[in-house]
């Protein structure tokens, strides 16, 4: 390994505390300067990250029960802030608390890496990795960003928007979406065709998983490198510039070390997959790398 000690590496490959995707997507592509920035979602990208939202819930749902019942105004925005209060001190307690918690933030510190944590919801946070302090200023301004685009939306709610575009106004937000792309490492053509999208109101992923379901139907090749990160979406399916990146990093990945190639070459087959979620079109985009005699 370059700066990146073997047995530092090895010891990271066996913490079974983080999730191999976050392992190479988030911490190793930042690490090696891949990435500027990259974030994960917790407790969602923790193993057991379900069963701690699932903790949270069961503590919460006598309080939420009891809500439906007041009818007064004033007491139920009592109420609302009591549970919110119950819900960040359960995070508190069920996801800080955690060893996948604890082995997020020590590998990010021996990675040398600098961190922000943001609160989504009272449940969700956003844990961003990088190394520059300026990633963290382009942060902080996106945060201050979202919070201003969430007010006025909550002061003027627009009768016209559903209830995701009234929870989450900045991913509807174009130069919102575009500065938060480019601090991810997203190719500019992709992020364009994103943001549009959502704007529009097109749903992004059955956007994506059609366009790819078209071409596989058509019996053309994919090359899984135009999903270089889960939950990415390229511009379309043989996006120069998503195929380059991912063909990058797949490259210098296997320079550093031989498994780590062949994590992200495993990760980016499961990234079609994702991006597909049709079995019938699994099959037959699994089948073309099948030897003919199996
Ligand atoms: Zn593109």
């Amino acid at each position: 390994m370059r700066d990146l000690e073997k047995q530092l590496l090895d010891d990271f490959l066996h913490d079974e505390r983080i999730m191999p995707r976050v392992k190479v997507e988030q911490l190793l592509l930042t690490y090696l300067g891949l990435r500027e920035c990259s974030q994960i979602t917790i407790p969602a990208e923790f193993p057991g990250g379900v069963e701690m939202g699932q903790r949270i819930d069961e503590h919460v749902k006598p309080h939420m029960m009891k809500l439906q019942g007041i009818k007064d105004p004033r007491g139920k925005a009592l109420a609302i802030n009591a549970i919110k209060s119950l819900l960040e001190k359960q995070f508190e307690e069920v996801v800080e608390e955690s060893e996948p918690y604890k082995a997020l933030y020590l590998w990010s510190d021996r990675l040398g890496l600098k961190s922000e944590q943001t609160k989504v919801r009272p449940t969700v946070h956003e844990v961003y990795l990088f190394k520059d302090g300026g990633s963290r200023k382009e942060l902080r301004k996106l945060q201050k960003e979202r919070e201003k685009l969430r007010v006025k939306t909550q002061r003027r709610p627009d009768p016209n928007l559903g209830g995701i575009q009234f929870a989450y106004p900045e991913e509807f937000n174009a130069k919102w979406i575009k500065r938060m792309g480019k601090l991810l490492g997203y190719p500019d053509c992709c992020i364009s065709r994103y943001a549009n999208d959502r704007v529009k109101g097109i749903n992004v992923e059955v956007r994506a998983a059609k366009q790819l379901a078209d071409v596989i139907k058509a019996e053309e090749k994919v090359d899984p490198h135009v999903y270089p990160i889960g939950y990415f979406y390229p511009c379309k399916t043989d996006c120069e510039k998503a195929i380059n990146k991912g063909s990058t990093w797949h490259e210098l990945l296997q320079k550093e070390d031989e498994r780590l190639g062949a994590m992200y070459g495993e990760m980016i087959n499961v990234n079609v997959i994702m991006v597909l979620r049709q079995p019938e079109l699994i099959n037959r985009y699994v089948s073309q790398f099948r030897r003919p005699e199996s």
